[in-house]
């Protein structure tokens, strides 16, 4: 095992934080999103892992719904086919919106894009760290992250689950709980020789 995989909705600021953890600086952000469909891979100079960043899903101005599909398609298969190598995965979500688009996609018969692969994550039982971005936009803090817990099935207080709710402002580089959380994961896995 040997790989860590991001996944999220477009704009939830994966590039940027793929940056950061990755301290290389030749990605471009804000490109069209979608265009990338093939993962990534990055090194983690100080670790023995890599980074995979697989392409958004969801929403996507000017991006075809059959396309969409496809692309989701393709990251499932690839986690799928990948999931012995996959130390961890990274879920990364707007902290400012996250709340609002689960509530507005959950329905009886579907649930939204970011609730199915927290589930199908943990099916695979890959562990993941939901990276909760953009938190300088939050004011309330503490009750968003509660909320976001109970989105995900997760009793509250999110405090109680600081190795899976990772609140991070990526832009500035603020990304310190979600090393620490991946980084216990690791361990658990010994992988932090
Ligand atoms: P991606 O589509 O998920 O790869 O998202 P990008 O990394 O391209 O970021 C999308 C937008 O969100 C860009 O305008 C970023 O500057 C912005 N962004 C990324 N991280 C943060 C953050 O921590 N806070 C705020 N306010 N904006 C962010």
């Amino acid at each position: 095992r040997d790989e860590i995989i991001l996944v999220g909705r477009s704009n939830v600021g994966k590039s940027t934080l793929m940056r950061e953890l990755t301290g290389h600086s030749k990605f471009t952000t804000g490109k069209k999103p979608g265009v990338t469909r093939k993962p990534n891979h990055f090194d983690w100079t100080a670790e023995k892992f890599m980074f995979t960043d697989l392409p958004g899903f969801g929403f996507m101005s000017g991006v075809e719904a059959d396309t969409r599909e496809a692309i989701k398609t393709d990251i499932v298969r690839y986690i799928e086919e990948n999931a012995d190598d996959i130390l961890a995965a990274v879920l990364v979500v707007d902290g400012k919106s996250v709340v609002d688009i689960i509530d507005r996609h959950t329905t009886d018969d579907s649930i939204p894009h970011d609730v199915e692969m927290f589930y199908f994550l943990d099916e695979l039982e890959i562990p993941t760290v939901v990276a909760v971005n953009k938190m300088d936009k939050v004011g309330d803090r503490d009750e968003r992250l509660n909320e976001l817990c109970d989105r995900l099935g997760l009793f509250p207080p999110w405090k109680q689950w600081r190795n899976v709710i990772a609140p991070i402002t990526a832009k500035r580089g603020d990304i310190s709980n979600l090393e620490d959380a991946l980084r216990t994961h690791l361990h658990e896995q010994g992988r932090d020789d």
